[in-house]
């Protein structure tokens, strides 16, 4: 069971950008670092270069301005990503932004969790709507081999803590491993239990620096499905949606799963997204590698028009199909743009 195209929000105003093919683009992501305080090995290699020690990234108040620049055009939602966002101390302050703009109805975080502690009440108070936590797996040794970090019980102990504050809507992302992490499935499971959590089981993507995708551990949707029903007999198919494809429940349990077929199936046709790189790219396309830059618009202060052209711009020259343009051509990592 699943719908079509559902996850824009209805917010009976009609957007303002609409690429070439009639998809209205609603969402944006925001990377706001290209740095992080792990090194997933499917993300980034050990040395992963310091983008902002030759472009520095988007400042405070150019960020606010995207933001404001994007409300103007009809954008409703804003995910603040990275890198790491909460490696960045304003961001709370740019949550705060975010919510405060007309016209934004949602603002959601993706984090590896790792300085939640930090923030949880601050980004609680700001109003965030709802946030994404990364982890990949519930077992200590196996968390530090994944993120070559040994930031398992901070980290574990940050998801306890959100899920028992019921302050924010929690979705954790889950990248399944074939040989590394798919055993663990049960465990992640059980999270949804006695939480109104969403676990998202998702495919591997070639945006690896490190190659990973070429060992043999990508774990497909289909496999991640026959798992689900094998070890859980009685789980029932929920409605899914155009990113969580596929929806499961357990009968008496308070959260959801969800299996996103992020490379298996071709998401295009629903597409919503526009993208901002942390050096101030606008990328209409997850397979697009160059984008339009903001940056020197930002930095010579230059009108919201001419910043509101650039956007046009970019979502004018939004694929149809991006994934099957890029044919095997792939940024090196996905820190760069965010997920
Ligand atoms: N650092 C934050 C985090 O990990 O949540 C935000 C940025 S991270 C790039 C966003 C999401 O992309 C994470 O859920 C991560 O697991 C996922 N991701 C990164 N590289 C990936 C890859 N090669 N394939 C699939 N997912 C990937
Ligand atoms: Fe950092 Fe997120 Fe990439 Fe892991 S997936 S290395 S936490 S940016």
């Amino acid at each position: 069971m699943r719908s079509s195209c559902p996850d824009s929000l209805d917010t009976g105003k009609k957007s303002l950008l609409v690429d070439t093919h009639n998809r209205p683009v609603e969402y944006a992501r925001i990377s706001v670092t290209s740095q992080c305080n792990l090194r997933c090995t499917y993300c980034m290699r050990e040395e992963h270069e310091p983008h902002e020690s030759s472009v520095p990234s988007l400042k405070k108040h150019e960020i606010k301005t995207i933001i404001d620049v994007l409300a103007g055009l009809g954008i409703t939602k804003i995910r603040f990503t990275g890198g790491e966002p909460l490696l960045r101390s304003d961001i709370v302050e740019l949550v705060e932004h975010a919510k405060n703009t007309e016209g934004i109805r949602k603002v959601t975080m993706t984090t590896n969790g790792l300085l939640l502690d930090r923030y949880l009440q601050r980004l609680t108070d700001a109003g965030l709507d709802a946030l994404n936590f990364s982890i990949d797996s519930l077992e200590s040794e196996r968390y530090h081999a994944i993120t070559r970090r040994n930031e398992f019980e901070r980290v574990r102990a940050n998801l306890s803590k959100i899920l028992a504050s019921k302050s924010i809507r929690v979705k954790v992302n889950v990248v399944m491993m074939r040989g590394i992490n798919c055993e663990e499935m049960a465990e992640f499971v059980g999270l949804t239990r006695e939480d109104p959590v969403t676990v998202r089981f998702m495919e591997l993507q070639p945006f690896d620096d490190n190659q990973i995708w070429r060992t043999g551990k990508f774990f497909g949707a289909d496999k991640i499905r026959e798992m689900l029903h094998d070890r859980f007999p009685d789980i029932q198919q929920t409605e899914g949606s155009s990113t969580e494809f596929f929806g499961f429940r357990l009968p008496g349990y308070k959260g959801s799963i969800a299996v996103i077929p992020a490379f298996t199936r071709n998401f295009c046709s629903c597409c919503n997204r526009i993208r901002i790189t942390s050096d101030g790219k606008v990328i209409s396309c997850l397979y697009e590698k160059e984008g339009f830059n903001l940056l020197p618009l930002l930095r010579s202060n230059s009108d919201h028009e001419a910043l509101a052209d650039v956007f046009r711009s970019a979502v004018a020259h939004k694929p149809e199909d991006g994934k099957h343009a890029a044919g095997n051509s792939f940024r090196a990592s996905m820190s760069e743009i965010g997920g």
